[in-house]
């Protein structure tokens, strides 16, 4: 396939596709490449259609919202026409689950426990639960990202994976899998940070190579409805977290969120729709959330389906010393034809730090090219 662009964005995740459409937008002439057919990166919401037990339902399979406070993804969401779709979260509060009782957990104090980085700042801002609490969309991640590919549509190249990154003669050349090359004047990598660690080393940057000391820690979510009349009465908050180490006595569920109670819309009326975070288990990962959330929520009888997903490379944490690494990458760049990195592996693994992260790649590209 031949592709001309004068810039190259490849990975299209959130940081990617903020990336494409500050470009677009600019008037850039941008090709978007993504190993997968389908764009989004690690937003998948799954809106099962059709008359049947799923309709109604909004099932989300990586992230299911953001920070209120952070306002970067919202920004795009409204600059992208959707800001009629933001919604909030409808309950707050979350628990602790001993392993005996759900005990009340300070606003932020679930984070903590799952070891998720929040800003101070935003932080701070958590004491107001309501008025700084979470945000989502009408219909799930995916409308922000469904908004986003409908002016990008034309430029989106699925299933073109980027192999090899070498310089060129104006710019760069991308090798991509299945043996095609492309050239732009610009590239950004808006890839997981080992993807983006072997393209720059191999570019020329040997201090890249510790872009890939990032850990992704995998993970697995299961979604599992129900009746609403199957749980003993309907609980308190968002979901909660659980105090047992991942093994402990054989439990599995990390993490647990009231998807149907947190946001609005996410399953029809008279039903509940439950996500939880499981540990590594020997088996069907749904049969074991099940089995404990029925003895934790009092849940009567056997799901009406459930769906999991697995993300062997889920989120992304730093080690010590990151920032300076990607910065000192960073400076080292500005020395060649223009090429960025953004995404979750760099500058932070929430969504709206993504969209951050892609849009201000974007603008520096667009100077560097004088656009
Ligand atoms: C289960 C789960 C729950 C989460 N929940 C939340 C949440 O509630 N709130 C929140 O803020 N964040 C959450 N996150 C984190 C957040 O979803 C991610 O950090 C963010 O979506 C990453 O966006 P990205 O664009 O940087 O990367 P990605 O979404 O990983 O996109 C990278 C893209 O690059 C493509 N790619 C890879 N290699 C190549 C290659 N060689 N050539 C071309 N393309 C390539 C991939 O196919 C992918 O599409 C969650 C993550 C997970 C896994």
């Amino acid at each position: 396939m031949a592709v001309s662009a004068t810039v190259v964005v490849a990975g299209a995740g959130l940081a990617g596709l903020a990336a494409a459409w500050e470009l677009s937008r600019a008037g850039a002439n941008v090709a978007l490449l993504d190993a997968e057919r389908r764009p989004g990166g690690m937003v998948v919401t799954e809106r099962p259609g059709g008359p049947g037990e799923k309709d109604g339902f909004v099932v989300e399979g990586g992230p299911d919202g953001f920070l209120a406070a952070e306002p970067d993804i919202q920004e795009l969401a409204r600059d992208a026409g959707i800001g009629g779709r933001l919604v909030d979260q409808l309950a707050s509060g979350s628990s602790l689950w001993t392993g005996r009782r759900l005990e009340p957990l300070a606003e932020g104090q679930a984070a903590a426990l799952l070891g998720i980085q929040i800003p101070s700042d935003v932080g701070a801002q958590l004491a107001a639960p309501l008025q700084f609490g979470f945000r989502s969309f009408a219909t799930g991640m995916l409308d922000l990202v469904e908004a986003l590919v409908a002016r990008l549509a034309p430029v989106f190249r699925p299933a073109q994976g980027v192999t090899g990154l070498a310089p060129a003669t104006r710019g760069w050349r991308l090798s991509l899998n299945g043996g095609s090359t492309v050239e732009a004047e610009a590239v950004i990598l808006a890839l997981p940070a080992w993807a983006a660690a072997r393209l720059v080393t191999g570019a020329g940057v040997p201090a890249a190579r510790h872009l890939d000391d990032v850990i992704y820690y995998p993970s697995t979510t299961v979604s599992l409805a129900y009746r609403s009349d199957q749980l003993a009465a309907a609980p308190a908050g968002t979901g909660f977290v659980s105090a047992a180490e991942w093994g402990e006595s054989g439990a599995a569920v990390r993490a647990c969120s009231y998807s149907w109670l947190k946001y609005p819309g996410r399953a029809p009326p008279g039903h509940a729709l439950i996500r939880a975070f499981v540990g590594p288990v020997d088996g069907d990962p749904a049969a074991a959330a099940h089995a404990e959330l029925a003895g934790i929520l009092g849940i009567r009888g056997s799901p009406l389906w459930s769906r999991a997903f697995t993300w062997p490379r889920g989120l992304p944490r730093y080690k010590p010393g990151h920032a300076g690494q990607v910065a000192a990458v960073r400076e080292r760049l500005t020395r060649l034809a223009p090429l960025a990195i953004a995404g979750a592996g760099f500058d932070g693994a929430g969504v709206s730090a993504c969209v951050k992260s892609g849009r201000e790649a974007a603008r520096g590209i667009l100077q560097r090219i004088g656009s």
